[in-house]
């Protein structure tokens, strides 16, 4: 079949931009993974209603020697496409669920620790024998454990997602939707999965003070999972004025460069331990 002078430019744009640039990135990450240069920080999340400290969500980072810093925006979708995600994400379970159990021991006793997982985890690995194996052999107690995942994640697998979803809420694990009423499924999916929570997304926060539009989506996102009976948390919150905003509409939890940047276990242990 012959193509289109449009299909054709397209073609050879895909052709020259893509290839060096994704080899490099993929020899960048398997050299990550075996010289150690990945390493997880922890963003804290705080009750609305106390102010007191409640979890943190996981976030990982890359820091090449040669590349510097590379930011998981750009290499998570790029490990998820070459399945560099499962030996990538497996290190990450063990690393975050390690830190839990830190965390437990120091005292932050009542802590939840949120891990964004991704749909390929699900679909090509076992993840819940590799998690629940972890989680009984460190002793740590199920309920401290949420997965989020992207409301584009959902989508990819149902049957299985929901097979695997069952499995861990049985166990106690929460699940979460992710960067929630950012895909075209939103609604579609509350009705489908038994999810505990949604993470409002920040394109949402970022415009609550200014825009009416943004405004009234995150007021009628809030009441909906209310009446739903889910927990809300708020995220990419940055100044005052979200945060009271968002504290009124009724959200549980807020999260935000406001509050707390992502760092490492043992600042956030010195700061919060
Ligand atoms: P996400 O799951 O939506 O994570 C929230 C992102 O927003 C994080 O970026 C966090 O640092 C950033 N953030 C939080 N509060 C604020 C704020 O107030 N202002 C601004 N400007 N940003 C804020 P990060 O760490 O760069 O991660 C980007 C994305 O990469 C994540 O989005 C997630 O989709 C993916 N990712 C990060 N770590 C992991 C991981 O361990 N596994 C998987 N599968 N994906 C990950
Ligand atoms: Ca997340
Ligand atoms: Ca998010
Ligand atoms: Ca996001």
């Amino acid at each position: 079949m012959s193509m289109s002078p449009a299909q054709v430019l397209l073609a050879e744009k895909t052709n020259i931009s893509t290839p060096s640039n994704l080899d490099n990135l993929t020899s960048i990450i398997d050299d990550a993974l075996q010289h150690q240069h990945f390493s997880m920080v922890y963003q804290p999340l705080f009750s609305m209603q106390t102010s007191k400290l409640v979890g943190f969500e996981a976030l990982v980072r890359c820091k090449s020697p040669q590349f510097g810093f590379i930011s998981p925006d750009k290499f998570i979708p790029h490990v998820e496409e070459n399945g560099q995600i499962i030996e990538l994400g497996n290190w990450i379970f063990q690393q975050v669920l390690l830190d839990l159990k830190r965390f437990l021991q120091y005292g932050l006793k009542d802590i939840t620790v949120s891990i964004n997982v991704s749909s390929v985890q699900i679909a090509k690995t076992n993840i819940f024998d590799e998690i629940m194996t972890l989680v009984n052999k460190l002793e740590i107690p199920t309920r401290c454990i949420k997965l989020e995942l992207t409301e584009t994640a959902l989508i990819q697998n149902p049957q299985k997602i929901a097979k695997v979803f069952n499995a861990f809420q049985i166990e106690g694990v929460q699940l979460w939707i992710d960067d929630f009423g950012t895909g075209f499924a939103s609604l579609s999916l509350l009705r489908e999965f038994k999810v505990d929570g949604v993470k409002i997304d920040k394109s949402f926060v970022d415009g609550i003070v200014t825009c009416n539009e943004d405004f009234t989506l995150c007021s009628a996102i809030v009441a909906m999972a209310q009446r739903l009976g889910l927990h809300i948390v708020a995220e990419g919150i940055e100044d005052e004025d979200q945060l009271q905003i968002l504290n009124q509409l009724g959200c549980d939890t807020a999260q935000g460069f406001l509050l707390g940047k992502p760092v490492s276990f043992e600042e956030n242990l010195r700061r919060w331990g």
